[in-house]
This record gives structure tokens, C-alpha cells and sequence, in this order.
């Protein structure tokens, strides 16, 4: 396929826990991908831009040089790429929900461990040293990071490091292989990268075009439209619990003197929790609608 240089590229996973969720997202922002899953790159058939299938690495690299304009990666890899290579590189637009982990020290099950001063003068294995080599730094602990590409939980077997850090969502990985976490790293989720380098031409109204496009649905994924009928003297206190909603639209109630209706959009979401505590507070006839796609 021809990369046509007057679209916009997408660096997202090719194939691994973040490919399938990232290409949701952007379904969900109504971006249609045109088929060919092992394909390098993919089409988008409605919006000129074109998605860029690499390893998640290669990632944070393609957005800061600017040969893709957007990506979807992993903190922990865009933190490791940017201790490296300077954190301006990229710019972080949105968090977005998924791709949860934990970058994780364990130590081998029968191992002393008294916290981080046990990790003086040894060795860690990890995939991520700049992580590992900055989060010793900031508690004044000498040790060495061993940078290994994968398996890493086998260092200690191999003799490589009694130490590993890596990520970890469940911990059997860890278990299975007779490690334990001791301390913890980083907390993960994929994030979405804008370039840093200046976008021109056409392009550049493009990828605003599209940022709107993500940000509508990022910020609607737990988003709630929230209708509600209350008396004006509940409102103070209802307005304080409806969770992320700013400046409600409150209505009067035809017909009902002193009586009010709210509407509001609620950033945040909305448990059922928090509908006892409006109905407690006054509120009756409480509804809460899904948002399909919001622009702001
Ligand atoms: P690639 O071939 O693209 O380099 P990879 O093997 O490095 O793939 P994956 O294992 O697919 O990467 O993980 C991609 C990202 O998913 C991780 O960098 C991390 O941000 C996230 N992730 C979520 N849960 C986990 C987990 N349990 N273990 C590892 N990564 C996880
Ligand atoms: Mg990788």
C-alpha cells in the first residue's frame, strides 16, 4: 500500500494486549478500518489517515520524530523511551482507560527482603532499566539494572540477577516461576501521543479534526447524561453529588412551583451509590442516559 503523505499516520500495536483495544477506540470515534489485519498499515476508509501497525516500542520513536502524527502505547514504554530521549519528545493528550499494569520488583520466594535498601550492590533484570535506573536514583540505592528483551522472570533461575522488574497484571506469571513482588514501580495504562514537531499543510486541520474526534469519545466512555427533578432547596446539595459534572442546566418545572428539573453531563461514573445519595438528598425521577458522542 502507498503511503499517501497528505494523510495522517497512526502508530498502534501491530499485534499484543494494546492492538485490539486500540483499534476499538478509534472505531468508536467512528474511523472506519479497512481490513487486512497482518497487513503493516491500514486504511482508514472514512478520514484521511492511514494506521501504522509496529511493535508498541517502536511507538513513542514514529510519534517524536513525526513520521506518525498520533499513537497509542503503554506509559511504562513512553516513560523508558523518554528518559532516553527527553520527555518533550511527545506530548501525552489522554489517558485512556486500558492496558492497566504494574511495573513490579519481585525477589525469589525464599529471598530477605527489608525493603528497597535490599537491592543494594545487586543486580535487577529488567526491560525497562531506564525506569528501574531512575526509580533507585530518586532513593539513593546503588544497584544495576541488566537490561533482558523478554523473559525475564527467568534471571534469577539462569543466575543472570536475583532481582527482576517487570510488569505484571495477575502475578502467576511471577508465582509459577518463584518470584514474589516486593515493591512496586509503576502503575501503567496505554496513553494517547500527539508529535511535538509542527504538522502543516492540510494535515494540520486534519489532525485537529481528529483529536476532537478521540477526545469526544475518550471523554464519553464513562460519561452519563444525568435528568433529575428536585425541589430548589435540595439543589445546592444535589448539584455537590453528581460526580464531574460542571454548571448543570436547571429548569423550572411547568407547573410545579419550586420545583426543578436538572440536567447534567457526569464525567465521572455514575454508581448506584451515588443515585441513593440524590434520592436521599430530595431528587425524584432520576435517569441516567448513555452518551453516544459528544463534542466540546
Ligand atoms: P511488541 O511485539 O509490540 O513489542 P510486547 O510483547 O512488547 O509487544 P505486549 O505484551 O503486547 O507487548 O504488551 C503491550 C503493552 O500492554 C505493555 O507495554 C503494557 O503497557 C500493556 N500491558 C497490560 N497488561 C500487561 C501485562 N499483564 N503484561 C505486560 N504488559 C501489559
Ligand atoms: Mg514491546
Amino acid at each position: 500500500m502507498l503511503v499517501d503523505a497528505e494523510r495522517l499516520h497512526i502508530a498502534v500495536q501491530k499485534s499484543g494486549r494494546l492492538s485490539d483495544l486500540s483499534r476499538g477506540l478509534l472505531t468508536d470515534a467512528g474511523l472506519r478500518i479497512a481490513n487486512g489485519k497482518n497487513a503493516l498499515a491500514a486504511r482508514i476508509e472514512n478520514f484521511p489517515a492511514d494506521l501504522m501497525f509496529v511493535r508498541d516500542d517502536d511507538i513513542p520513536t514514529f510519534v517524536a520524530d513525526g513520521a506518525c502524527e498520533f499513537g497509542i502505547v503503554g506509559q511504562n514504554v513512553l516513560y523508558e523511551f523518554a528518559l532516553d530521549e527527553g520527555e518533550e519528545r511527545c506530548e501525552v493528550v489522554a489517558a485512556l482507560g486500558f492496558g492497566h499494569c504494574t511495573l513490579k520488583l519481585a525477589a525469589p520466594e525464599g529471598a530477605q527482603w527489608h525493603g528497597a535498601e535490599s537491592l543494594a550492590g545487586q543486580r535487577i533484570a529488567t526491560s525497562y532499566p531506564n525506569i528501574v535506573d531512575a526509580w533507585l536514583a530518586e532513593r539513593g540505592i546503588d544497584a544495576e539494572a541488566v537490561k533482558m528483551n523478554g523473559a525475564v522472570e527467568l534471571a534469577p533461575r539462569l543466575g543472570i540477577a536475583p532481582f527482576i522488574c517487570d510488569l505484571v497484571s495477575t502475578g502467576a506469571t511471577l508465582e509459577a516461576n518463584g518470584l514474589r513482588a516486593v515493591d512496586t514501580v509503576l502503575d501503567s495504562e496505554a496513553v494517547l501521543i500527539r508529535t511535538r514537531k509542527p504538522v502543516t499543510g492540510p494535515k494540520q486541520e486534519q489532525a485537529e479534526r481528529l483529536w476532537k474526534r478521540l477526545q469526544g469519545v475518550i471523554g464519553t466512555r464513562d460519561a452519563k447524561y444525568i435528568m433529575l427533578n428536585a425541589p430548589s432547596t435540595a439543589l445546592p446539595a444535589i448539584t455537590r453529588l453528581l460526580p464531574g459534572a460542571e454548571a448543570p442546566t436547571i429548569l423550572p418545572l411547568h407547573g410545579r412551583p419550586g420545583h426543578f428539573a436538572v440536567h447534567a453531563v457526569c464525567q465521572e461514573s455514575v454508581f448506584w451509590e451515588t443515585l441513593h445519595d440524590l434520592k436521599a438528598a430530595g431528587a425524584s425521577a432520576i435517569l441516567v442516559l448513555p452518551i453516544e458522542k459528544m463534542m466540546l
